[in-house]
């Protein structure tokens, strides 16, 4: 017999993405959801304890156990979101409708005095207590469209008491918002005082502020904007090279609004464990981070709203090489539904439904280094799991613009019902 605090089943599709902690799914794989038809999946104490058909699991569970019916619904793993500007104050949709409308660029606005300098601006004003409210209303927005992962950037700031408070907020509210955070230092924005010097803010980030956010613990993870009117090659090879010396993971935002050379960087430098965006990337410069166990994270946001042209999924993933999706929330456009990434994905990236779901699940968890926790419903695996109004997971490309989360699980606790927070 089988303990279990309480079992799902009937649930019309349960996808298991199983086999897919061990690597990320790559090329064919990532059309194979591992799906359960009629599928049942029973927890206790937080994990997962047997996943199955309804007729092969239901008869082992101990009586008891409270049962939860999900006939006619989708049942998945629990979405993670792996690139997110998470702590910053201030709005900026004046400035998203002059892009969207008016075809003014991103850079111009920034020229202009708005965009980061804004964000830097307004974020260091906002004190702690306050930032502290504001972030978690972003998080209650992820966790009720079935977000239950994320990884949690800085770059608002670009003092170092700054991203030191960043970077604090992050750790704050791991402990106490059911969504898991894992932080990264961003190497962002660059403070107007420092605009003709930007080799004096590397220096001054290489030395002095990762080594002390490594020895407080406070990053898991450095990141680098490497584009143009932001850090260069070589600032960013500095930036990244300290941080690894320090015990810090990589990441890399790269060709996003130019093609600046990022992602061959990225492979100079090796075993980066994301490297983000790729809009404008030829393909012989990312075939080579096939090898390098590298996750490419494709942001659909900044395309949708301003950039125009996506990454060249279909390629990427038809010549072999792990990707996931995010959402890429900034102060510079707000999304934080992954289901939306996922009907992008479909809509406007040429990705399958199921390239779309794997890619927001499993892989994603991979480009984090969780995936032997989560992104998959395995045994053993926690149970962060999410109940959808739909009957199968094409549903997000097809009844999109709403939130089809009926209830999300976060280790084993019902948090989210119905489109509200409740623990
Ligand atoms: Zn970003």
């Amino acid at each position: 017999m089988i303990e279990a605090d309480f079992v799902i089943i009937n649930a019309n599709e349960l996808v298991t993405l199983k086999g897919g902690k061990y690597k990320p799914k790559t090329g064919e794989e990532m059309r194979d959801l591992g799906i359960i038809k009629n599928g049942a999946i029973a927890i206790s104490k937080g994990n997962i304890v047997a996943v199955g058909t309804t007729r092969e699991i239901l008869p082992e569970i101990q009586k008891g156990s409270e049962i939860i019916d999900a006939t006619g619904k989708l049942v998945t793993p629990g979405l993670i979101d792996p690139h997110v500007h998470l702590v910053f104050a201030g709005t900026r949709e004046d400035e998203l409708e002059k892009m969207a409308v008016l075809g003014q660029s991103y850079l111009e606005i920034k020229e202009q005095g708005g965009g980061m300098n804004k964000s830097l601006k307004m974020t260091a004003e906002t004190p702690f207590n306050e930032q502290l409210a504001i972030t978690t209303k972003i998080l209650d927005k992820m966790l009720i469209y079935g977000t239950t992962t994320i990884e949690a950037k800085s770059g608002y700031e670009m003092t170092y008491e700054g991203e030191l408070k960043q970077l604090e907020i992050i750790s704050t509210l791991n402990k106490i918002h059911p969504i898991d955070l894992v932080p990264t230092f961003l190497a962002q924005g660059i403070p107007p005082q420092f605009e003709a010097n930007v080799d004096e803010l590397v220096n001054e980030i290489a030395v002095k502020w990762i080594p002390e956010i490594a020895k407080r613990k406070l990053a898991e993870y450095a990141d680098v904007f490497c584009e143009k009117g932001y850090f260069n090659l070589e600032q960013t090879r500095k930036i990244l090279l300290s941080a690894r010396k320090n015990g810090l993971k990589l990441r890399n935002h790269c060709d996003w609004l130019v093609h600046s050379g990022g992602t061959r960087l990225s492979v100079e430098i090796g075993e980066i464990v994301s490297v983000d965006h790729l809009i404008w990337t030829p393909i012989e410069e990312i075939e080579p981070l096939k090898n390098q166990k590298t996750v490419i994270i494709f942001l659909p946001t900044s395309p949708f709203c301003y950039v125009g042209k996506y990454a060249n999924a279909r390629e990427i993933i038809d010549r072999g090489l792990p990707v996931a999706l995010a959402t890429d929330v900034s102060a510079a456009n707000m999304c934080e539904s992954m289901q939306m990434m996922m009907t992008l994905a479909v809509l406007r990236m040429k990705m399958t439904a199921a390239e779309a779901l794997v890619a927001a699940t499993i892989n994603a968890a991979h480009s984090i280094n969780r995936n032997m926790n989560i992104g998959s419903l395995e045994v053993g695996q926690k149970a962060d799991i999410v109940i959808f109004n739909a009957p199968n997971h094409k549903f997000f490309a097809y009844n999109y613009g709403i939130n089809l989360a009926e209830k999300v699980f976060k280790n084993g606790v019902l948090v989210a019902e119905n489109g509200r927070r409740i623990r």
